[in-house]
Formats: C-alpha cells, structure tokens, sequence
C-alpha cells in the first residue's frame, strides 16, 4: 500500500467533511438531529470510512456508531476519541464532524506506515449532543455511559414522540438500558478534537490548542413582578415597570460580568406580559445563563446576580423571584493526558496555548467514564453553529499531526 501523506490524508478529510455537510434532512441546509433519516446515513457514510480505516463497525442502542481498532494483546485497555455527528438546524460543516472524522484519518496514517498501537482505539460519533429534537442534550453520550435514565427516555419532541419512542422507530428495536459501554478500569482516556467555537486561537495566530476545563453553566428564570397600567395616563414616578426592571437587570449581569472574566453572563430572553405597545409590564421573565470554569466563582457570581435582582426590584417597586432550572458542575480536564497533549502541540506549533471551553461537549459526560482530554482547533472569526463555519486546510493538517503525535505518545504511556 502507498504510504499516505499528510497533504493526502489531509485533502481526503477535507473531501469527507464537505461530503458529511451534504447529508441532511433539510435541503440546502446541514441539519441532522436524533435518529433522523440522515443521521441514519451519516451512520453508514461514516461507518464506511470507519471500515476502510481497518475497524470494526458497530451501533449500540441509541444509535451511536462505534468504530473498534483492536489491542494486539487481551488486556489491553481502549483509548475513546470521538464527537458528535448530530447538529443544529442550518448548522457549519466541523462541529462535532471533526472530532470523528480526523480520528479515523489519524489511524489511516498510521496504518499506511505500518504502524500498530499497542491499545485498543475506539473512534465514536455520538448520536446526540446538541439537544435540537428533544431540548436536552447530550443524550448520545449519556446511553454510551450508561447514564441514560428514565427520565431522558420520557422527554418528547414538539411531536409528542418520546425518546424511548424515537429510538424503537429509529433503529427498529426498543432501547434497552445498560451499564456503561466500558467497566471502570479498562479506559485509556477520552480525546475529543472540536473547533474552539471562539476567536481566541485565532488572536493569538496558532492553529491549536488544549482545553484546561469546561466551564460550568447555571441556568436561572429570573421574574419581575410589578403592577399594570395605562401607558398614557400613569405618571411615570408613580409606575411599577417589570420590564424596566428586567432590562435594568440584564445590564447588571452584562456588568458583572465584563469586570470579572473568565465569567461570562447571558439574559437572552426576556418575556414580558400582558405584552402590549401600550401597557406597562406587570411582569417579566428574564433567562439568565452563568458560565464559569470555577465552580466557586460561578456560584460566588450567581449569589450577586441574586441579590442584585432583589435590589433592582426594591427600587422600583418590584417583586423579584430567582429559580435555578440548570446547573451543571465545571468539568476538569485530566492533568496528565492534557499534559500529554500539549507536548504534542508543542511538538506541531511551538506553543499551546490551555483555553477554557465556555461551551459543553459530550467530554462532559465521557468523563464520568475515564479522564478527558480535549484539542481546540481554530475556526475563522470564532463562528460556530452557522453554515459559514469554516476550519483552514493548513489546520486540518496541523491538527491531523498533533493526533498522530498524540497516538503515538499514548503508545508509550500505555506501557506503563
Ligand atoms: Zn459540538
């Protein structure tokens, strides 16, 4: 077999991205949600590369497709790379492809110079992260470990068909729950290459970089209670505006948290009600959205935001009531294989820059199975989650070698 290049296994990745872009559900468009009819041919498009990559193909019971190079001693334990290959409506052609297709170009390159790992590899493409069809996310990676509850089986879609169902019609058996994909123990590591989804890569002109931990995230409906009235005749020292209210909230939030970074503090809807051009708000309900990589600092942030409700409302004449709905903890990435990592990016750039991801990834659940370990790849101006979501050539190659690198260091650790 000819050896494989890097320019060679680089341009066929780039084919491949482009090609995956087109399998969709809407015409036009790259939108692929849980167990639809394309993420049912991304299974197979994908699971062919998979195959012709040496692996083994395989779909557990949530419609996960797993590819399997195995160890060439029983025993030996699994390195898990992987990401998701379900999107947003309309979405970019990396997030989440990436993190699966550059795996199986990594192990082609190795393959092509006959080169054997000493562990198993198993690439994954999760079938559920972005949380489209049901609200909830990462229902993908949560059934690879095992964490896959009955409540997640009870959610519906705007439909009224409920996962469990989604599932039966999908893949044509009832989903049935099990235990983690893999016993305690017999994990290497989880990798998980994705674009860095922000610009801060490419500010500092590298192509890559690690995540240091992924920020933990509280979601909170913030009310604002106060009292109707006449847009033209109430006096405006004698109003009770909720919607002023929630509006002079969210400049706190935004406030708070320009002086206080790595916080980041989002109101991204605010309802107002009754809702009319010539009524004053009685009440208003305001999404806050909390991210940090410190948990303390999160909360610390969180109990402010708080009280700062409580005051804007006591100025004003408001009622104030704050209810978490979400509140997920800071995910840590593994100090050694992130260290081992970086040596690989040093290795390919120079430098390694450890960012924070303010974003969640399904690493957030695999790490409930092994330590994990993630690559930032830059995507141009920071934009994700739209079709203009782009990754250089020159990229795709430099992260293609840090994988192959990063292989290559697990070898030795493996060892061990
Ligand atoms: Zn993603």
């Amino acid at each position: 077999m000819p050896r494989l290049t890097l320019a060679k296994a680089t341009a066929r990745l780039a084919r491949r991205i482009e090609g995956l872009a087109r399998v969709s559900d809407e015409p036009g468009a790259t939108t692929r949600t849980f167990l639809s009819p394309a993420m049912r041919r991304a299974n197979a498009l994908v699971g062919g590369w998979m195959r012709s990559a040496g692996m083994s193909v395989t779909e557990d019971g949530a419609g996960n497709l797993i590819g399997r190079l195995g160890a060439p001693r029983r025993g030996a334990r699994t390195l898990l790379i992987g990401s998701h290959l379900d999107t947003v409506r309309d979405a970019g052609r990396f997030d989440g492809v990436l993190g699966v297709l550059l795996p199986i170009a990594a192990l082609e390159i190795l393959k092509s110079r006959g080169v054997g790992l000493p562990y198993g590899v198993e690439v994954l493409g999760f079938s559920e992260e972005e949380g489209v069809r049901f609200s909830s996310a990462y229902l993908g990676s949560k059934a690879y470990a095992g964490l896959l509850g009955r409540s997640d089986l009870a959610l519906r879609d705007p439909d009224g068909v409920s996962v469990a169902e989604a599932i039966s019609r999908g893949l044509g058996r009832p989903f049935r729950r099990a235990g983690p994909a893999h016993p305690a123990g017999n994990l290497l590591g989880y990798l998980e290459v994705h674009i860095e989804q922000g610009p801060v890569l490419e500010s500092r002109g590298l192509a890559a970089g690690v995540v240091s931990a992924i920020a933990g995230q509280t979601r909170a409906r913030v009310v604002f209670r106060g009292r109707a009235g006449h847009a033209g005749t109430t006096p405006m020292r004698m109003r009770r505006d909720a919607l002023a209210g929630a509006a002079q909230f969210a400049l706190v939030a935004e406030a708070l948290a320009r002086k206080s970074p790595p916080l980041v503090a989002t109101v991204g809807r605010i309802s107002a009600f009754p809702g009319a051009a010539n009524v004053i708000a009685a009440r208003a309900e305001v999404s806050l959205d909390v991210r940090h990589p410190d948990d303390g600092a999160r909360r610390a942030a969180l109990g402010r935001l708080r009280a700062a409700a409580r005051a804007v409302a006591a100025s004003r004449g408001l009622a104030a009531s704050f209810e978490v709905t979400q509140d997920n903890a800071a995910v840590a990435c593994s100090g050694e294989l992130t260290g081992l990592l970086a040596r690989s990016v040093r290795s390919v750039q120079g430098s390694c820059p450890a960012l924070a991801s303010g974003a969640g990834h399904d690493a957030v659940v695999v790490s409930r199975l092994a330590p994990v370990a993630m690559l930032f790849v830059r995507c141009r101006g920071g934009l994700s989650h739209h079709p203009d979501e782009f990754v250089h050539r020159r990229d795709l190659a430099a992260a293609l070698r840090i994988v192959v690198d990063f292989l290559g260091r697990m070898a030795v650790r493996s060892e061990r």
